[in-house]
């Protein structure tokens, strides 16, 4: 790191204590920043960093609801509002158990340069609930929604934030989220999340596009080196919105996916993955992965252990952060790997991208590779503010559009710092610029 960084991010560390995703999500984009500092020090001057590392208003709130057997349960709430200097904060709602402040706070610092770099209006939040959805009835998930949404309300609006789904946060939650604060405020703001279903102000594509964004920054990522994803294998992980439609699109450019994964442990499919069974299995039955490969000959279950010892062209990460580490970094490189692009949010660890970045195999930070689904929230959102709904082709030739620009915009900026073919810089530097310039324009916020 750059030594007009470190006391920064010393800083970082001493004002939050125990947030360990947050510190890594700010070391790495720190890792990249010190060409940029160098060369442009108004940045220094004007504090942009230190700004931008402090949230410009963090929200917890109590969650009160009752479960199926009348018992009184309380969950925490949370709403990260950390930048809005490109636009209204955006980013989406994870209900996990795992969700404490380190982790919202990691997503939405992540969140500001995404959101940067998709060149569209919009500024960076995320928030969530340590609530876990899975073994809960609809009514449970109902009534936590509403409880949730009656006290985050106040905070939201199609001007000022505008949520969406992430882990846990799916059609399901949405619609009763957006049900709450049409009863809570008296208004149809279709503005204000996104993610809605079709009938009522949600955009075709919006459930399918960060999976199929992954895949066509990784085809693109292949395209620099003359390759591309058909006759490629691929290795998926997850089972979830991303990773079902990321499986979708790399067959639909002709690759074979031969692994998928959830919370219990993975699949291993040789003959490629059977997606009509997949989305039945674990969209519309919320089953498991083993129910997968017991319905499916050839296919077989591996009870916990790493999808990543699966060997694949292609690796897509789909599933939650640090899920690849180092020592699955070197398995892929030793079986060959020639790109892995993130449909997560830091799946891999700083030592995994280590690895990957040493060996020479392309790779697409998440900022960048998983960003076509805030774009497609941005379009959701264009078209509710003109009352209009556009056809699935119009909607995802503009995701591919976007793509295309954002690797390119990535690959431009990394080639212009000297470090060509590097993603990881490119996102970061380009997410950043688009940000601090506009934090600068606007005077001390
Ligand atoms: P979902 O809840 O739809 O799916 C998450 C999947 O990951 C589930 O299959 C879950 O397993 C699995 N999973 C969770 N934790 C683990 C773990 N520790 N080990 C193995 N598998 C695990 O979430 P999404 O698909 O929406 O999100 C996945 C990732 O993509 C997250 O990092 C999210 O932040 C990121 N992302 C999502 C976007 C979106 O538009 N939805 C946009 C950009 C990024 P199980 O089925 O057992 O619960």
């Amino acid at each position: 790191m750059d030594e007009t960084l470190t006391p920064i991010y010393e800083q970082v560390l001493r004002r939050n204590p125990g947030e360990l995703e947050f510190h890594q999500a700010v070391r790495e984009v720190f890792d990249s920043l010190g060409p940029v500092v160098r060369k442009h020090p108004h940045y220094t001057e004007a504090a942009v960093l230190q700004r931008l590392c402090e949230p410009e208003r963090q929200i917890i709130f109590r969650v009160p609801w009752v479960d199926d057997r009348g018992q009184v349960q309380i969950h925490r709430g949370f709403r990260v509002q950390y930048s809005s200097a490109l636009g209204p904060y955006k980013g989406g709602l994870r209900f996990h158990p795992s969700v404490y402040l380190g982790i919202v706070k990691f997503l939405g610092f992540e969140q500001i340069f995404k959101n940067a770099l998709t060149g569209m209006p919009i500024g960076g939040g995320k928030g969530g609930s340590d609530f876990d959805p899975r073994g809960r009835s609809d009514g449970e998930v109902m009534r936590f929604c509403q409880s949730f949404m009656t006290e985050l309300h106040r905070h939201i609006g199609e001007h000022t934030d505008v949520p969406a789904g992430d882990i846990g946060v799916g059609g399901r939650e949405i619609g009763y989220l957006f049900g709450q604060y049409k009863r809570m405020t008296n208004r149809y703001e279709s503005g204000v999340l996104t993610g809605k279903g079709l009938t009522w102000g949600g955009s075709l594509v919006r459930t399918e596009a960060t999976g199929y964004g992954t895949v066509l920054f990784a085809e693109r990522m292949l395209g620099t080196r003359g390759e591309g994803l058909d006759g490629r294998t691929v290795g998926v992980s997850g089972a979830g919105n991303v990773a079902v439609h990321a499986v979708e699109k790399a067959q639909a450019l002709g690759a074979r996916v031969v692994t998928f994964s959830d919370s219990s442990g993975y699949v291993v499919d040789p003959a490629g993955v059977d997606l009509e069974l997949l989305r039945d299995v674990k969209v519309e039955h919320r089953g498991r992965a083993e129910d997968y490969a017991a319905r499916r000959p050839g296919a077989r279950f591996v009870a916990g252990g790493s999808v990543w010892d699966v060997p694949a062209d292609v690796a897509l990460p789909c599933a939650t952060q640090n899920e690849l580490d180092e020592a699955a970094a070197r398995r892929l490189v030793a079986h060959g790997v020639r790109a892995v692009a993130e449909g997560a949010n830091m799946p891999c660890t700083p030592g995994a991208v280590a690895v990957l970045r040493e060996a020479g195999v392309l790779f697409g930070p998440g900022k960048a590779a998983n960003a076509g689904g805030v774009a497609t929230s941005a379009l959701e959102m264009q078209q509710n503010a003109s009352r209009d709904s556009w056809t699935f082709e119009h909607t995802e030739s503009r995701l591919s559009e976007i793509m295309t620009a954002i690797h390119d915009r990535c690959a431009a900026t990394a080639e212009e710092y000297g470090r060509p073919g590097d993603y990881v810089l490119g996102a970061n530097v380009a997410g950043f610029r688009r940000v601090a310039d506009a934090m600068l324009a606007q005077g001390l916020t």
